[in-house]
């Protein structure tokens, strides 16, 4: 076997600023914010700062520490949220910001201190882009909140006001990268990256979901099969939404299955890996039964797809994952299995679900046959 790779020729580039902390998005039951007064203990909000601050604390003591190099985050512009966001979706976080804070929809709490830390999320996530782009790391991961990936061009959405990733992945296309692949595993659909890029042929957006489907005006999309992207951009994202309970065997299929030979017959010039740990076993948000050992596969993937097509370059954004502890974990077996470890670093210390992929298996080669019969980049039509 080969020696696994040193410290020095696997760096993980985190960016991460503490203001992020400060948005606080309350207590209640689960995310609704609100106490109709049955109960003697309250929740916080499924996204607060205490799973974010794990994920810090994890990387910076747990045995895949030596791999990392901290750097700091910084605020986001407005001209720069203007390459994916309109004016008046911004004007309106501004003025919600300004007027004290407001509810922009269903679990979504823009509070006092919320707007910075939102445009902390946006702004450090494009330093993690650039720091790749200017080739000062191959491997960079943007370690935000509030999460990103629901936001829309125009609208607010599931926890996230400004699209982290999407505003990177802009960004990346305008400094020259040809063409950019998304792989979303947030167990949620990432709609709002889908909506930015949904007429583009130069970034192929690909989702692996719970089947949720639509959840309110301001999550319009399905996250279905058949939103494929329209004019130039149809058939560049590609929506895989999966049984509950698809597990780490289902998730390793349809990763092979799907979005190896997507990715493969695209070619994309950048890498950008949009984690959720609500996929795993044990969140509050999900049902999906991912554990460490299936983010840690899933991460070898994705490296070993931009090894092949991008010289090795990874942005990783954080988005969901809101169970406080095991969070952390599948986070650090994820960015395990990025850096290619021979072993696994740490151990799971909760898994004990019994997988049964029987229906993700079916459920997956129909997907497959769907999108063959259907995408043109992927049947040479
Ligand atoms: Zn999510």
């Amino acid at each position: 076997m080969a020696d696994p790779p040193s410290p020095t020729q696997q760096r993980i580039h985190v960016f991460w600023h503490e203001g992020m902390l400060n948005h606080d998005t309350g207590i209640g039951i689960f995310d609704t914010g609100t106490d109709p007064g049955f109960l003697d203990v309250l929740e916080k909000h499924p996204e607060n700062s205490d799973r974010i601050r794990n994920m810090v604390s994890i990387l910076k003591r747990g045995p895949i520490s030596p791999y990392i190099s901290w750097h700091s985050g910084r605020s986001a512009t407005v001209p720069e949220l203007l390459t994916f966001h309109s004016s008046d979706y911004v004007n309106q976080l501004v003025d919600a910001d300004k007027s004290g804070g407001r509810i922009m929809c269903s679990g979504t709490f823009l509070n006092p201190g919320s707007w910075n830390s939102a445009l902390l999320a946006a702004g450090t996530t494009l330093s993690s882009m650039k720091h790749i782009l200017n080739g000062n790391g191959k491997i960079a991961y943007a370690l935000v909140r509030p999460p990103g990936h629901h936001a829309q061009p125009t609208q607010a959405d599931g926890y996230c006001f400004l699209n982290n990733a999407g505003l990177a992945v802009q960004l990346a296309l305008d400094s020259g990268c040809s063409k950019v692949a998304v792989i979303d595993i947030d167990v949620h659909y990432g709609n709002g990256t889908a909506e930015g890029f949904y007429g583009s042929d130069k970034v192929l957006t690909i989702s692996l979901h719970m089947n949720h489907g639509s959840w309110g005006p301001s999550h319009p999309q399905s996250g279905n099969v058949d939103e494929l992207g329209e004019g130039k951009g149809f058939g560049y994202n590609l929506n895989i939404p999966l049984p509950n309970g698809t597990g780490d065997k289902g998730y390793e299929y349809a990763m092979t299955e799907l979005v190896v030979p997507a990715v493969d017959k695209f070619q994309p010039a950048m890498m950008v890996l949009v984690v959720g740990q609500d996929s795993s076993a044990f969140d509050p948000n999900g049902r999906q039964c991912l554990t460490m050992d299936g983010y840690r596969v899933i991460g070898g993937i994705v490296r070993s797809l931009a090894d092949k097509h991008c010289d090795g370059r990874i942005l990783i954004v954080q988005e969901g994952g809101y169970h406080v502890t095991y969070s952390a974990y599948c986070l650090h077996a994820t960015l395990e299995g990025v850096i290619n470890l021979p072993v696994p670093l740490l151990s799971d210390p909760i898994a004990y679900y019994p997988e049964d992929e029987a229906l993700a298996t079916k459920v997956i080669d129909k997907i497959k046959q769907y999108q063959t019969e259907r995408v043109p980049f992927l049947n040479g039509t």
